[in-house]
């Protein structure tokens, strides 16, 4: 038989029996051999009235607090001697091991326990029996019989402690020198403070029988004094521990990890071994518990054991309530009413149950943890505004930039990250009003928030979101991602009554490619995203020349600002020719700058700086003043050229702008059906509403408008009926491949078709061969205009061009 079968456990438990055998058996011998008490009582005792002594004795044990620790005496000592003195051994044996069993018994001890417990007092009957009976014969109680009671009992301390250490070791529990030596250093004293008691009333019985009386007497006036005494150390003490539970306790919240320690500190002052906090929620009652010997944290509780505790409490008054002899409970009440129930379980230590004085200590650790939990909760709020944008509910870019560090440094893949504009959100704003720009906002939240799960969603300023997530959760890359959300968020909204298309700006990076830390990569992304506002919404995947980019951008923007107050802002021409009849019928204004350090800047850059920093206004301003200047100029000499001049998304939403156009034409004195405003086609599709009733205003005073870069955008031909438009301009992109590509001619066609069925002129601009004009004159198309016919030129030449132009045709 092998020894693998053997549980580890069992083996500690037969050693642990096996020691209680052991001293149980020598303390059983040594009282029956034991000769009989050598002093001869004056009276008799019998032995059975030291059965209830033994059980009092182990039920009401003296506990004291010194050096701050409790410890517990057993009045043992007392019984021990009267029995030695005035019993015989052995039937000292039989009462005091009757009273250890029923003692054991009472307490429901454990069997090791209880075995350990009885064995202990065999020994110590037979052990102070034989001390004493090595005493010689004498009438009365001698000091040679003191001291061998003495020895005997501190024998038994002795061994019995030792014992109890040797148990501990065998259960596998842990055993220090300290926890050997500290109860016996403390034992021995009382035990000779014991021992004196009873030799005292033992010698006074010897003398005069009734002395037993004044020694109740003396006994109850102890009792007594020392119950009073507890009561005060008790009170005293549970006085300073609840103020100082009080000083410490701060703000709790109970979501946060460790706040819960709290609840065990309560337990604690409670002597309870369960403690119970459920607090009320708008999604129904949270349990929160601390049990003794286990870390607190939520806990799930029966439905009728909470039905139980809520019927116990008071929910009006903050009054605590004994619910039986082990459960007392506590409303926690704020302004607001019930907020919350505290529920102490079995109470530990003492050998009592909870009484009025725990309710009341109760009471008032459950209004400190009310305010605590209050301020908690103010606290968390606190915490949710300074994280969170009121509007959307989503993190704001403090808390965004935070979260996505987090995101970062738990995605070993790496992370997409996206920042989404809102296009339109400004002129909706302004327009229509905050309200419906709200709604606007609020729409594109829920459209965002579809994207998966566990994506990091942000409102990262005005109009503009952040939206990233896990690589290995996007396999298909940035731009994917960015094309993802594109089709999730854009298309038709109805925000109230308005009806609206929704449209995105997206700018991806991806990390850690693009930037290691939150704050870059948004950055980064936001930096795409601007661009992506040039290219049709995007996507746009950050590149490093952006950074470059960037750091122009910022010089390019503070330089316009400058040559727009000085009017360095100038233009450059180029004319349109009519097709049919060979005549010039109108130039175009392209705004031209040139800066003495930074160069010439292509309109191309600056205009949607321009754009994005505020500055159309101011431009548009001028580049019309100049334009319609110049235009008077040419009047006199080439009657009936007009002058066209192009007009952003921005400008044209503006209510101000048809005001301002009219004013200009009235000040510089030109005929309104000589300016064409151009605007591309994708301002007209976009906010087609609000644009619709704009250039129906600026055609009532006469202006001509036209769609710019036509076939670019979405729109569809059809979509061209109905709206207040005069002409079309075909984007260069069809004119560049028209001679050897089938399909733009096809486009082109169409586009005349259409148009003319329509009664719009059709411009062709970008045209720089013979060929391609060749073929536009075939398909019917009205005007062309591009390096084949002139330059873009400044408004001297284009003066000197047009007459010369004119003397040449007169010719
Ligand atoms: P756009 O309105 O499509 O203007 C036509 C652009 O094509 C001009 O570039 C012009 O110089 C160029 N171009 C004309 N013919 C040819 C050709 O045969 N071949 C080639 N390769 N290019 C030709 P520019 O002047 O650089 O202007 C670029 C864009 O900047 C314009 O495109 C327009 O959208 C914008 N822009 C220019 N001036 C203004 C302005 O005053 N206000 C506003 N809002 N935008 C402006
Ligand atoms: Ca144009
Ligand atoms: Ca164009």
């Amino acid at each position: 038989m092998t020894m693998s079968g053997v549980d580890p456990g069992r083996v500690r438990l037969g050693a642990a029996f096996a020691l209680s055998a052991a001293m149980g058996l020598t303390g059983i011998t040594l009282a029956l051999i034991a000769a009989p008490s050598p002093v001869h009582a004056p009276f008799t005792f019998p032995a059975v009235l030291l059965v209830p002594l033994y059980v009092l004795a182990f039920r009401y044990t003296l506990d004291f607090e010194i050096h701050k620790e409790s410890h517990v005496f057993v009045l043992t000592a007392v019984p021990l001697t009267l029995g030695a003195l005035v019993a015989t051994p052995a039937s000292h044996l039989v009462a005091r091991l009757a009273g250890a069993l029923i003692a054991v018994a009472w307490a429901r001890q454990p069997p090791v326990k209880a075995a350990f417990n009885t064995a202990v007092a065999a020994l110590e009957v037979g052990t102070v029996a034989t001390a004493v009976s090595l005493v010689p014969a004498s009438s009365k109680p001698s000091p040679a019989l003191w001291l061998a009671l003495l020895l005997g009992l501190l024998i038994v301390d002795v061994i019995s402690n030792l014992a109890v250490s040797a148990c501990l070791a065998f259960l596998g529990l842990p055993v220090t020198r300290r926890s050997v030596v500290q109860p016996l250093l403390v034992g021995i004293p009382a035990t000779v403070v014991f021992l004196c008691f009873s030799v005292l009333a033992v010698t006074a019985a010897w003398i005069e029988p009734l002395t037993v009386l004044l020694v109740l007497v003396l006994c109850g006036g102890l009792t007594l004094a020392y119950r009073a005494h507890q009561r005060l150390t008790s009170q005293q003490h549970t006085t300073e521990r609840l103020y100082e539970f009080a000083r410490d306790l701060g703000p709790v919240n109970v979501l946060q990890p460790g706040a819960l320690v709290v609840l065990d500190q309560v337990r604690e002052l409670l002597h309870a071994e369960r403690l119970l906090l459920s607090l009320a929620s708008e999604a129904g009652w949270r349990h929160y518990a601390a049990v003794e010997g286990l870390p607190p944290g939520p806990a799930l509780i029966d439905a009728d054991q909470f039905a139980t505790v809520m019927r116990a409490v008071d929910g009006d008054r903050p009054a605590g309530r004994r619910v039986s002899a082990d459960q007392i409970v506590t409303p926690l009440l704020r302004s607001a009413g019930l907020v919350g129930i505290l529920a102490a379980t079995r109470r530990m230590g003492g050998a009592r149950d909870f009484d009025l004085g725990d309710v009341r200590l109760l009471e008032t650790l459950g209004s400190e943890l009310a305010t605590a939990l209050e301020r908690g909760r103010l606290l968390a709020d606190l915490e949710r505004a300074a994280t969170t944008d009121p509007l959307t509910g989503l993190p704001n870019l403090l808390e965004t930039t935070d979260r996505l560090d987090e995101l970062i440094a738990a995605s070993p893949e790496g992370i997409l990250l996206a920042a989404v504009a809102v296009d339109s959100f400004r002129e909706v704003n302004d327009t229509l009003g905050h309200q419906v720009g709200d709604d606007l906002l609020l729409e594109v939240t829920r459209r965002l928030r579809l994207t998966t799960a566990d994506a990091l969603v942000g409102r990262i300023g005005g109009g503009r979101f952040a939206v990233a997530v896990r690589a290995d959760r996007h396999g298909s890359g940035a731009e994917m991602f960015g094309l993802g959300l594109r089709a999730q968020v854009e298309g038709g909204a109805q925000i109230g009554v308005v009806g609206t298309h929704v449209r995105l700006s997206v700018g991806c990076v991806t990390g850690p490619e693009h930037g290691s830390d939150a704050a870059t990569l948004i950055r980064r992304a936001e930096t795409a995203m601007y661009s992506a506002r040039h290219v049709n919404g995007g996507p746009v995947l950050w590149e490093p020349a952006y950074e470059v980019k960037g750091q122009r951008r910022l010089a390019v923007v503070t330089a316009l600002r400058e040559a727009l107050s000085s009017g360095a802002i100038g233009l450059a021409y180029q004319p349109k020719l009519d097709l049919a009849s060979g005549n010039i019928t109108g130039v175009e204004a392209l705004a031209r700058w040139t800066h003495p350090a930074l160069g010439a800047i292509r309109p191309d850059e600056f205009v949607p700086l321009a754009e994005a920093s505020g500055l159309m206004g101011p431009l548009t301003t001028t580049v019309l003043r100049q334009a319609l200047t110049a235009c008077k100029g040419w009047q006199r000499r080439a009657a009936k050229v007009g002058v066209a001049v192009n007009v952003s998304a921005d400008t044209i939403l503006d209510p101000a702008f048809v005001t301002e156009v009219a004013a200009v034409l009235t000040a510089v004195g030109v005929s309104p059906d000589l300016l064409t405003l151009e605007l591309t086609e994708g301002v007209v599709v976009n906010d087609a509403a609000l644009a619709v009733e704009r250039l129906g205003e600026l055609r009532a005073l006469g202006v001509k408008i036209s769609v710019d870069d036509f076939g670019t955008g979405y729109s569809s031909l059809t979509y061209l009926k109905g709206l207040p438009v005069d002409e079309v301009k075909i984007d260069k992109g069809f004119i560049d491949g028209l001679s050897v590509e089938p399909a733009d001619q096809a486009v082109v066609r169409a586009v005349v078709d259409i148009a003319h069925t329509l009664g719009l002129k059709v411009v062709a601009e970008g045209v720089e061969q013979e060929d391609q004009q060749a073929v536009l004159l075939h398909l019917g198309v009205d005007e062309v205009q591009g390096y084949l016919l002139a330059r873009p030129m400044a408004a001297l030449d284009m003066a000197v061009w047009l007459r010369r132009r004119e003397a040449s045709q007169l010719r």
